[in-house]
């Protein structure tokens, strides 16, 4: 069966949290079935904000590769590699990098974000500014279909198309394929202090979380602001926790909850008992996984290694077809 291809990538640069997981984990793993999937650990991506300590990137890598693996990523349906193990992405970037003006670059409104986001680390590198080029790379040498992506990020995507149809006209040959959006509906989900949940704020749940922590987070976690005391009545809708409930728990559950919260019959303590309980039994699965996966370290490293022998025939291939095409071969 000739499956539609699907390309996409996660930065080692941390462990992954729920906002990783209901951001995108989860789409992959239901994406599985029906595309021919190829993930990536962008390893390269992660030095543009850890350069100053690159050896953490190797142990994040493979966290990373155990989370894809517990969350239900299968190496038999796909293609799981890392990106540095492939310099064709470091080649096809340069090569793309003598043809994109500067301009679209700057006018990236994610670079301007992601560059106010991390205030811990200088982000006005060369490489930093570049980044779409080297993702147009990443994605353009496996000829994707698509990307999965959430509604809003749709327009991140546009640059690549770009750089795509600049390639192909400027050596008039349609060696690229222009990738569309598989967009996703991704749920809404805050760290416990309601900003983005993020491993830079320190606000994150991550997978690799035991239960003793998962409970503890919950605890501390913001709820509705206006609920200074137990008899103020709150505000599913504004809290921050709540969005947790519409995940894990029952909807019956929810749905009991949310009158509870507007009439103050229930205090927000009860309220973070009951998610700790759901969220808890809706983690253990992927909790026991990780466990066992652990016991078998060779063997993720193994899948690895066979992703990245398969995606680097085809990423070969698809240089050599844009270098014919440039008259460099
Ligand atoms: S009772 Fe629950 S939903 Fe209502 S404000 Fe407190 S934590 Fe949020």
């Amino acid at each position: 069966m000739n499956r539609k291809r699907i390309l996409s990538g996660m930065q080692p640069s941390g462990k992954l949290h729920l906002g990783n997981y209901f951001g995108d984990l989860k789409n992959w793993v239901s994406l599985q079935d029906e595309f021919d999937c190829y993930f990536f650990i962008a390893d390269w991506h992660a030095l543009s904000s850890l350069y100053e300590d690159p050896h953490r990137i190797k142990e994040f890598s493979f966290e990373v590769a155990v989370d894809w693996l517990s969350a239900g990523l299968d190496p038999e349906k796909s293609t799981m590699f890392v990106q540095s193990e492939i310099p064709e992405h470091a080649e096809l970037h340069l090569i793309l990098s003598m043809m994109v003006p500067v301009p679209w670059l700057e006018r990236n409104p994610t670079y301007k974000e992601k560059k106010d986001e991390i205030k811990n680390v200088d982000m006005s590198s060369y490489g930093f500014l570049g980044y779409p080029v080297l993702q147009t790379a990443d994605i353009v040498l496996y000829k994707a279909d698509y990307v999965p992506v959430g509604i809003d990020q749709a327009p991140h995507l546009e640059l690549s198309r770009e750089i795509v149809r600049r390639f192909n006209k400027l050596y008039k040959k349609k060696v690229f394929i222009e990738p569309g959006a598989k967009i996703s509906d991704i749920p809404k989900l805050s760290g416990i202090d309601g900003r983005k949940m993020s491993k830079t704020y320190n606000n994150a749940i991550f997978l690799s979380d035991g239960e003793k922590e998962v409970g503890k987070k919950v605890k501390s976690m913001l709820t509705d602001p206006a609920r200074a005391r137990r008899e103020d009545p709150g505000d599913p809708d504004v809290c921050n926790l709540y969005p947790f409930h519409k995940i894990y728990s029952p909807k019956a559950m929810q749905d009991e909850i949310a009158s509870d919260c507007k009439t103050a019959k229930i205090g927000c303590g009860d309220c973070k008992k009951m998610l700790s309980e759901t969220m808890l039994e809706g983690m253990k699965p992927m909790m026991e996984k990780r466990q066992d996966i652990l016991t078998r370290p060779d063997e993720v490293k193994e899948i690895l290694r066979a992703g990245t022998l398969k995606a680097h025939a085809l990423a070969k291939s698809t240089l050599e077809q844009a270098k014919q095409a440039m008259k460099l071969k």
